[in-house]
């Protein structure tokens, strides 16, 4: 059984536990994801960490509170090897920690820099990493939870994409400075660089978890067992 850590600070959790949902059914692995919302929450026992998209001033404000964001780094510092996501506004999160800081991934990324709310688009990006393969799986939805927070229904532009593009959805997106960028590049829409992995972090500025295309939440799933069966 794998656990993994969603942040949930703010923003588009509810889907990642959907999509994580739904790459566990892909691989057949059992998985449990764990909300995070207190720093004791954030438990060494997590074999993987999603860093959601949103809004990530919001998240550095909210996480004050509770500790959470300083939570997160410390358990991503004690567990190195151990797999994280981070998506869009969590991607800002891995590359400019703050707070002193190292950034988790090698490149720098600029907020906001695709534009306004209205410039949000869609495109077809390029996966240049090895994903684990699989057929897609629909799941049953999770239905509201005890907040009356209930995933969006994602589109089903993606289930038939396996072998060739990702759909990307970007919101509000940040960007990658290529000329920056001093580890693998993981995913690509034209000259761009939308995707870094630097060892076991992955920032994407994209949100696939509004896709039914579930390979990322496999690649962590995948990535998580590995980890795990190596210690
Ligand atoms: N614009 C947001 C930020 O700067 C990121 C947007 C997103 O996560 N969709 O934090």
């Amino acid at each position: 059984m794998l656990r993994v850590g969603i942040a949930m600070l703010q923003g588009a959790r509810h889907e990642h536990a959907e999509a994580l949902r739904g790459a566990a059914a892909e691989l057949g692995f059992e998985v449990e994801t764990v909300e995070c919302r207190r720093a004791d929450h954030v438990t060494p026992d997590l074999d993987a960490m999603i860093l959601p998209g949103g809004e990530s001033t919001t998240m550095r404000i909210a996480s004050q509170y509770e500790s959470m964001l300083s939570a997160l780094f410390d358990w991503m510092d004690s567990h190195p090897q151990k797999p994280v996501l981070g998506t869009c506004a969590g991607a800002i999160l891995l590359a400019s920690p703050g707070a002193d800081r190292s950034p988790y991934v090698g490149a720098k990324i600029a907020r906001n820099a695709w534009g306004r709310q209205r410039q949000s688009f869609e495109g077809v990006v390029d996966v240049v990493i090895d994903t684990p393969q699989a057929d897609y799986k629909r799941i049953a939805p999770i239905g509201p939870d005890r907040f009356q927070h209930q995933p969006l229904e994602v589109q089903s532009l993606g289930a038939d994409t396996l072998a060739t593009g990702f759909p990307g959805v970007f919101i509000r997106a940040p960007r990658f400075d290529a000329s920056s960028v001093s580890c693998t590049v993981s995913a690509r829409l034209g000259d761009e660089v939308v995707g870094v992995l630097d060892g076991s972090k992955m920032g994407l500025t994209f949100h696939p978890e509004l896709t039914l295309d579930r390979r990322f939440h496999r690649w962590l799933l995948n990535q998580a067992k590995q980890q795990k069966g190596a210690v």
